[in-house]
């Protein structure tokens, strides 16, 4: 199949981008900048100012340029090769947190454990849970991010955000957003650019100790020394993914160096050079196993980008 590319050459554009403050960085590999290290090479398109998104948009639709949005690519499963879109990413504002009470207004770019340790020293919690899933803010907010009985949602009182419906950045209340397991009602194209937290006042010491058992549970059930995306599949309702694939005998399946866990049956690790074919290979044959077995289609958590 012939795949299109995506590179920025045109010299009318670049200036355009310029005159945005816009960076481009071409031919990012973006195996690079994935957990999983996985994935092909593009143009890379890094905002300071989210004042400049709506016409930044703007200028990469008027020249038909597909773009995507990266965060933190910790929940990525990103295509070979060279890849038919650009990328945008948030480059983060000094301070990217800002406490006021109980409130944390954080910039979408800002580091999710870092987020999460800076409100603990404050004596902010709630997001006990949270530490450890690598990625952004703005990552989290759009996946729902959450373990342990926590979901970054429930403290979500307002999202700024660019709106693709309004093609302009606006501001939603916590309310005026669902928030469901890894899903949320956020347009495809919706960019989240900072948030304001509400988080319950607890000291220090007691959320460094919720932190400390959820790392503990971490380190004895995930294999977090080795490139992955976190779970490849949702629950589904009622049931866990991880527990049907290890019940099949399928921990330690691979394709060339893709490969299903020791650890945790719903991570699949990229043992070497696994490249996207390889592993969206593992993850049809996992699949269908489970649906033969279990007669369950199981859902994607993990984002596929021309996989
Ligand atoms: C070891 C490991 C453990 C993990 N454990 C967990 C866990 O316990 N719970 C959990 O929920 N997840 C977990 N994950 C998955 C992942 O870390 C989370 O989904 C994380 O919130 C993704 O954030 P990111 O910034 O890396 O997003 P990316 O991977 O870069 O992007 C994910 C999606 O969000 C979109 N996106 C990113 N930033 C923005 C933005 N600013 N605006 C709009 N869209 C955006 C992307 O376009 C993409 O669709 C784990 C991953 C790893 C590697």
């Amino acid at each position: 199949m012939r795949r299109t590319i995506m590179r920025i050459e045109d010299s009318k554009v670049v200036g355009a981008l310029q005159e945005l403050g816009i960076q481009l960085r071409p031919g990012t590999r973006l195996s690079e900048l994935t957990s999983l290290g996985i994935g092909g090479t593009t143009d890379r398109l890094l905002i300071k100012n989210h004042e400049a998104i709506p016409d930044l948009l703007n200028l990469l639709d008027s020249q038909g340029i597909p773009h995507r949005f990266l965060g933190g690519g910790s929940n990525l499963l990103v295509g070979d090769g060279e890849l038919p879109w650009v990328v945008l990413q948030l480059v983060s504002s000094q301070p990217d947190i800002v406490l006021e009470g109980n409130f944390a207004k954080v910039d979408a770019a800002a580091d999710l454990g870092r987020t999460v340790t800076y409100c603990a020293k404050n004596d902010l919690g709630g997001m006990e849970g949270l530490i450890g899933v690598p990625g952004t803010v703005g990552g989290a907010l759009r996946m729902n991010a959450g373990a342990y009985g926590m979901q970054i949602g429930t403290y979500v009182r307002e999202v700024k955000l660019y709106r693709s419906a309004a093609r302009k950045i606006e501001t939603l209340r916590g309310d005026q957003i669902s928030f469901e397991y890894r899903h949320t009602s956020f347009a495809p194209d919706d960019m989240m650019l900072a948030v304001k937290l509400e988080l319950p006042s607890k000291p220090y010491p007691e959320i460094l100790k919720g932190i400390r058992i959820c790392n503990e549970k971490r380190r004895a059930s995930q294999p977090l020394g080795q490139k992955s995306a976190g779970c490849i599949f949702k629950n589904p309702p009622g049931a866990s993914s991880g527990r049907m694939i290890d019940e099949l005998g399928l921990k330690g399946l691979n394709v060339g160096d893709a490969r299903v866990s020791d650890r945790h049956a719903n991570f699949f690790v990229n043992a070497g050079k696994a490249s996207a074919k390889d592993m969206l290979a593992l993850i049809s044959a996992v699949r269908q196993r489970v649906e033969k077995s279990f007669g369950l289609i199981l859902e994607f958590e993990v984002v596929l980008w021309n996989a």
